[in-house]
């Protein structure tokens, strides 16, 4: 599978045409930026490391039923995916309390929440991604009350899948990010990435912050912290 034009370039991944229309290839990049492109760096070996931990946790979805746009990884950095029409939603589920909701609420970060919250942002650059609610989504048209609902059934399906599986390996899902999109069937998948970027992940016995919060908040070992994620999910020890 030949890489064509590149198509988009975001601020953590490349995206290009492939030789089958209803393909693409994603292209994993180092760069990293945070609060809303404000602050750039770059995260030596992250783009190796989010195709590779992103794929795992896409095939243990897939195989647990969820349906996703991965088709396969290609090389260290690219993976040919299913081209959908991504729903201009990010979907965010929480499970402890950190991050915006935390300041919005006055949460204590740590918060250990009574049950997930699910909160969708509309993924609009110049407005910053604001958070908005299921009428807001209905007036902009970006989804009707049955796509809500699959959204909402998936992301929790997911968050289930993904907490059990990371307690097994130490670690605390705090919360994460998903894109959706739909396919030339018109059917919802998931899309985008899952990775150290898109989720917090806190190591269950200290707590330590094992994501991207250590590339914002310049808490030191950022390429470390990736690195762990990779060893605790996939058991890889190094690249
Ligand atoms: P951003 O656009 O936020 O800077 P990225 O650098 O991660 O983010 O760019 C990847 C882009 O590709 C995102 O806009 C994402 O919505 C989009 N995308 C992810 N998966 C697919 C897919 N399967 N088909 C089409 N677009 C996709
Ligand atoms: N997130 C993301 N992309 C964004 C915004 C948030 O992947 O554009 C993820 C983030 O990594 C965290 C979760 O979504 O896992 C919730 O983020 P939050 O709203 O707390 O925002 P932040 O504190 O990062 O501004």
């Amino acid at each position: 599978m030949e890489k064509k034009e590149m198509l988009y370039e975001g601020k953590a991944k490349q995206i290009f045409a492939s030789d089958n229309e209803d393909q693409l290839i994603v292209h994993f990049k180092d760069d990293a930026t945070a609060f809303d492109g404000q602050k750039k760096g770059q995260i030596a070996q992250k783009g190796i490391i989010n195709n590779k931990i992103s794929n795992f946790f896409f095939k243990l979805l897939e195989e647990k039923g969820i349906k996703t746009h991965l088709i396969k990884e290609l090389n260290e950095r690219d993976s040919l995916v299913k081209k959908v029409d991504i729903i201009p939603l990010e979907v965010v589920m929480r499970n402890i309390a950190a991050g915006s909701i935390a300041k919005r609420l006055g949460l204590e970060e740590g918060t250990k929440l009574p049950a997930p919250v699910l909160e969708f942002y509309y993924k609009n650059d110049d407005l910053g991604d604001p958070l908005i609610n299921r009428s807001h989504i209905e007036v902009l048209e970006l989804a009707d009350e049955e796509e809500l609902r699959i959204l909402a059934e998936m992301a929790e399906e997911i968050n289930k899948i993904l907490f059990d599986f990371l307690k097994n390996q130490g670690i605390d899902l705090v919360d994460f990010k998903l894109e959706f999109g739909k396919n030339k069937d018109g059917e919802i998948i998931l899309a985008d990435e899952i990775s150290p970027d898109t989720c917090r992940f806190w190591d269950s016995e200290t707590q330590q912050k094992l994501d991207k919060d250590r590339f914002r908040r310049d808490l030191g070992d950022v390429e470390a912290a990736y690195h762990e994620m990779l060893k605790r999910i996939t058991g890889q020890e190094s690249l």
